[in-house]
């Protein structure tokens, strides 16, 4: 991944309603995607050569870990998410996840249950593991990346308060249940599959 903050999203802060609100996206973007991309920057400093991938597995100090992490989760967030989305799986991926978890609805339930059982702030994941093609569910916490030294994002969430507070208030389980409804398996096939 380049290091550039997306100034444009492709779609509307309100092209997600009633799912995510536009004010909570507007701020999401604005204010916290763009605070983590500044103060890697500055933590850094300066723009780096390297790609955040590199960058985050050749500075293991907290305040890129921290702000670079935040940079490449949300700008892999925001092209996870679509006001078009198929609802389901497709292609490859789908039979991947069928494989693995017999149904996309258990699939669902454990991709959910790494949500929900992340305790505080982080993120849920789904993605490839590099050296024998397996697909992963696993969180993490902060904006740890999802290691990418060893596998490839497919699938994030965010858990972080920030995220859904505005609407959920509290209920992280009914943001993480309405978060199907936008998801963009297009973007998450791409990434299994190249
Ligand atoms: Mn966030």
């Amino acid at each position: 991944m380049k290091w550039e903050f997306p100034e444009k999203l492709q779609y509307a802060y309100d092209a997600l309603e009633p799912h995510i609100d536009a004010k909570t996206m507007e701020i999401h973007h604005q204010k916290h995607h763009r605070a983590y991309f500044d103060n890697a920057i500055k933590a850094l400093g300066g723009m780096p050569s390297s790609t955040v991938e590199e960058t985050l597995l050749s500075h293991l100090e907290s305040a890129v870990q921290n702000n670079a992490g935040g940079f490449y989760n949300h700008a892999l967030f925001w092209q996870m998410l679509t006001p078009r989305s198929s609802k389901a799986p497709i292609g490859a991926l789908k039979n991947a996840i069928d494989a693995k978890w017999n149904s996309f609805a258990e699939f669902r339930d454990a991709f959910e249950k790494a949500g929900l059982t992340r305790f505080g702030s982080g993120w849920a994941w789904l993605a490839k593991n590099k050296s024998n093609g397996e697909i992963e569910i696993f969180s993490k916490g902060n904006q740890d990346h999802p290691n990418v030294d060893t596998h490839t994002p497919l699938l994030g969430v965010d858990v972080w308060e920030h995220a859904y507070y505005l609407k959920y208030q509290n209920r992280r389980a009914d943001y993480l249940n309405a978060i199907w409804n936008v998801i963009n398996w297009e973007f998450c096939e791409e990434q299994f599959t190249t």
